[in-house]
């Protein structure tokens, strides 16, 4: 039997940057399209053109920028909007028109006040003046998941007869349960008597955290076609999350037996992407992208990884783009894990000096939830940390505001050098980039901030900020914590502390 294939329909650039604070530029919408095309999506949503004239150019843009997937612009069932989708589209290799209706009762009477046969005729009329434009309409039975079976079923085949090749069975308000949502695309497929010419597409939301689960029932059910967004973002609780799904298809292909065009190794690469674009951090415990994702803690589970990574993992973290994945070393970590980290650090040692390592480790975890690896070097070569830091920051100032440009000025002594005072300026994106920046041309390290977080450590407005960070240094991590009620004083600290310890690293190796 020949395997089907899921058409992936990525709406990140519309759904998901309709959720509150996920705003993003024309640049940064060119930016997620490409990366969405290079992560192998099939079509990208990539606005809904009438909303705004900003959005009407980046659909644009974004329909002549890309090339292997197709592009649509979102409607509604009106002659304008439709005329200014495909206005935005029509450069795109490979347009698409999306053209929504509402076929719930409660938005047919409540928002639109209309009956259902004025819907039916809106909805037939739209896709055939659509279909006049372009050869590929998509139609979205908006509420489908709250809709009458016998209108909805009705309108489906209408809208097939009029030209639709893909009919959208949204869950607008994720409400549906996955049996349940499963059973309708089942009954849709048998009761629809045209429904062969046209691909059945879902498009899940997730207010009761249930937007993969119904989209992967709807696929067990005939779906072939998801509409997902990078991370799950989108309106509310957001949409069904694209990685999640293509991996549970990727690591259960017997169980579901179709197949996709992701190049699951671009996953982390968008998420990161995404997250870093809108500004919507991605929750540690997200599966498959989240921080945590391939992180294991339990002494029993870093034991078994490293033994045999099929253990306690079922995705191979390449698989996914995460380079490796990170055994986090705290108070339940064994022997085995942090001999390994030593070992990967570049260390060679005898086993009575693990020993007694690993035993100094146990008492460090105790009053340390997470152990970094500077902190294993420190245990290492027992002085590091109580030597007095290389560079000491001495000075420091920045200004910003809405009409200058950041600028800072640091003064820094160089222990090495007697104590030698070395004084840099540097302008930047805000103040702490160029406070950094001004740090970067005295130490001359080569240094790579890798995280950065702020958070107020009191309340009040005189509140202690703490900035906490970790920076990449000859493949190594080091972290930095500084505390101050001026956060590019902590954020200063914070960062001369990471730099001390690479340096220091450095010069014990
Ligand atoms: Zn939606």
């Amino acid at each position: 039997m020949k395997q089907d294939k899921i058409i992936f329909f990525d709406t990140t650039l519309r759904d998901g940057e309709q959720s509150p604070g996920a705003s993003m530029n024309f640049q940064e919408k060119l930016l997620v399209a490409k990366q969405l095309e290079t992560l192998g999506v099939d079509v990208i949503e990539a606005g809904f053109p009438i909303s705004s004239p900003g959005d009407f150019e980046s659909v644009k843009a974004i329909a002549k920028a890309v090339k292997k997937s197709s592009v649509a612009g979102l409607a509604r069932a009106s002659e304008k909007d439709i005329k200014a989708a495909w206005d935005a589209v029509k450069y795109a290799k490979k347009p698409r028109i999306h053209i929504f209706l509402a076929t719930s009762d409660l938005h047919i009477e409540k928002k639109l006040q209309k009956t259902r046969a004025q819907i039916l005729e809106m909805a037939v009329k739209a896709v055939k003046y659509g279909k006049s434009l372009c050869k590929d309409i998509e139609f979205s039975a908006e509420d489908a998941g709250r809709s009458d079976m016998d209108f909805l079923c009705k309108v489906v085949e209408a809208v097939i007869n009029a030209g639709a090749s893909t009919v959208n069975i949204p869950d607008t308000v994720g409400y549906t349960m996955p049996a349940e949502f499963g059973a309708k695309i089942a009954e849709i497929k048998k009761r629809v008597p045209n429904i062969n010419k046209a691909i059945i597409s879902v498009h899940c939301h997730n207010d009761l955290g249930l937007a993969v689960a119904n989209s992967l029932s709807a696929i067990e059910n005939g779906a072939r076609q998801v509409e997902c967004t990078i991370n799950g973002i989108g309106e509310r609780a957001g949409n069904a999350s694209l990685e999640e799904i293509a991996m549970a298809i990727k690591v259960r292909p017997h169980y579901y037996n179709v197949g996709h065009n992701i190049n699951t190794k671009e996953i982390y690469k968008t998420s990161k992407l995404v997250s870093s674009l809108t500004g919507v951090a991605v929750q540690v415990n997200k599966a498959v992208v989240g921080a945590n994702a391939f992180a294991h803690e339990s002494g029993i589970h870093q034991d078994g990884v490293l033994k045999s990574r099929e253990t306690y993992e079922i995705m191979n973290p390449a698989d996914v783009g995460v380079p490796e994945s990170s055994l986090v070393l705290g108070k339940h970590s064994g022997r085995h894990a942090l001999f390994n980290r030593i070992k990967s650090l570049g260390y060679k040692l005898e086993s009575k000096a693990l020993e007694q390592i690993f035993e100094k480790f146990k008492v460090l975890a105790d009053k340390k939830k997470v152990i970094f690896d500077d902190d294993i070097v420190a245990l290492i070569e027992e002085d590091a940390a109580s030597e007095k830091e290389i560079f000491s920051l001495v000075y420091q100032s920045a200004t910003s505001g809405t009409a200058t440009i950041p600028t800072a000025t640091v003064r820094i002594t160089d222990n090495n050098k007697k104590d030698k005072v070395l004084q840099e300026a540097a302008c930047g994106v805000g103040p702490v980039d160029a406070t950094y920046r001004a740090i970067d041309k005295i130490t001359k390290m080569d240094i790579k901030l890798t995280d950065f977080s702020l958070k107020a450590v009191s309340s009040g407005v005189d509140a202690l900020g703490e900035v906490f960070l970790k920076a990449k240094h000859k493949g190594m991590i080091f972290s930095g914590k500084g505390t101050s009620t001026d956060i590019v004083e902590a954020s200063a600290k914070a960062y001369m502390q990471a730099i001390n310890k690479a340096k220091a690293f450095d010069k014990k190796k």
